[in-house]
């Protein structure tokens, strides 16, 4: 394992304080884009593509033998934050921050690349280096899908990386089956009908209704779903009404749903209209819902699995390799990839100390760059891996 005070101060580091200076949002990533391309346009590869599903790269290289197409995967954007961490690589744009990393997976994949180019003889098969917008809720891997990024060359594999805080450097957290939620939302209006607050007879009160709902629908998961899947239903906003003493039209709530069983996750809707159903005859209410499935759970599939613990055990060791319990009901959009095709989906540990222990979107992130080194020998390792 790396010495305590190994930072490399290589290409890695450079690269990753470049990005994490220029930030850009979801959907947005134009300059890292052409920072990508700029970076990959002399490696010789045999395809480049940008503008994949908007703002996302590209790029294929053939190996020297024979073996599966492997897509490598890092996404580019960053977070509507503002940068509290007082360093010279901090964020020059207002507002705009790479409060998850996102920095630090582009600059890993960029020198994994280099190197593997270097190495195709010895490259089993082909590497197609994904770089991929707007993660952040924006569902960019789904529109690099759409855009033809799993065809020409066919994907038989898929392999992502995240480095997390929540784990020390050195570390690499992996699972098997469902890695990360699902993360769906929605919007619910619940609507009666308004007038004097101290004449309640003569309205529909949506409040006295919401406040019911917000407490029923907690049965779902306490009541409906088995203990051993795991699911959050989470009401995170409620708005009604305008002053003390009026009764309002409507109630507006909005929320999110987690869970990492696909059955579970598609039966909330319809066990929440059935509560809703109840809650209108009991209440004289009617309601509106807007259910958006967002990010499916992200799936691992056990012989990729077993590909990541490989090149593990050479890169950390096997008892650095551990099951990361604690951030589960994250959600990532690599889920949509993993759908289609066999992938694998981990975490590099980069808590090196009080500085680099924050939570991700947090405005004081910020990561130990070793874990730099640690992802690109993982990347490295995985192109080599063959079948
Ligand atoms: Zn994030
Ligand atoms: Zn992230």
């Amino acid at each position: 394992m790396l010495a305590p005070d190994t930072v490399p101060t290589s290409a890695l580091v450079r690269a990753r304080r470049h990005l994490h200076r220029h930030p850009e949002l979801s959907l947005a990533e134009y300059e890292t884009a052409k920072y990508v391309a700029d970076a990959l346009a002399p490696l010789g590869l045999d395809a480049l593509r940008t503008d994949v599903g908007k703002t996302g790269v590209l790029g294929t290289l053939a190996g020297g033998r024979p073996g599966p197409v492997t897509l490598l995967r890092a996404d580019m954007d960053a977070l509507p934050i503002a940068e509290l961490n007082d360093v010279d690589y901090a964020s020059d744009r207002a507002g705009v921050m790479h409060a998850c990393g996102h920095d630090g997976h582009v600059s890993i994949l960029l020198a994994a690349a280099r190197t593997l180019a270097e190495r195709r003889a010895e490259v089993a098969g082909t590497l197609v280096f994904c770089f991929q917008p707007a993660e952040e809720g924006y569902a960019g891997a789904q529109l690099m899908i759409d855009d033809g990024a799993l065809e020409n060359p066919h994907v038989d594999r898929t392999f992502a990386l995240h480095l997390y805080t929540g784990l020390d450097v050195g570390k690499i957290g992996i699972r098997d089956g469902p890695f990360f939620a699902s993360s769906d939302r929605f919007t619910l209006r619940i609507k009666g009908k308004g007038g004097h607050g101290a004449m309640p007879q003569t309205s529909i009160d949506p409040v006295v209704a919401s406040a019911h709902f917000v407490t029923m629908v907690q049965t779902i998961v306490s009541r409906e779903v088995a203990p051993k899947d795991p699911a959050v239903f989470t009401i995170g906003k409620i708005s009604a009404g305008t002053t003390f003493n009026a009764i309002p039209d409507e109630a507006e709530l909005m929320g999110t749903v987690r869970a990492f069983d696909e059955q579970v996750r598609r039966s909330i809707p319809e066990r929440m209209e059935r509560i809703l159903r109840g809650l209108c005859e009991a209440m004289r209410v009617s309601y509106d819902l807007d259910y958006v499935f967002a990010y499916p759970p992200t799936v691992n599939d056990a012989a990729m699995n077993d590909v990541v613990r490989r090149v593990g055990r050479d890169v950390v060791g096997e008892h650095e390799m551990v099951d990361p319990h604690d951030i589960v009901t994250w959600a990532e959009d690599m889920s949509f990839m993993q759908e289609q095709r066999p992938g694998a989906y981990f975490i590099v540990g980069a808590r090196g100390g009080e500085s680099t222990s924050y939570p991700h979107h947090n405005a004081r992130f910020d990561i130990d760059e070793r874990a730099l080194e640690v992802g690109y020998r993982m990347m490295v390792g995985l192109g080599l891996a063959g079948a």
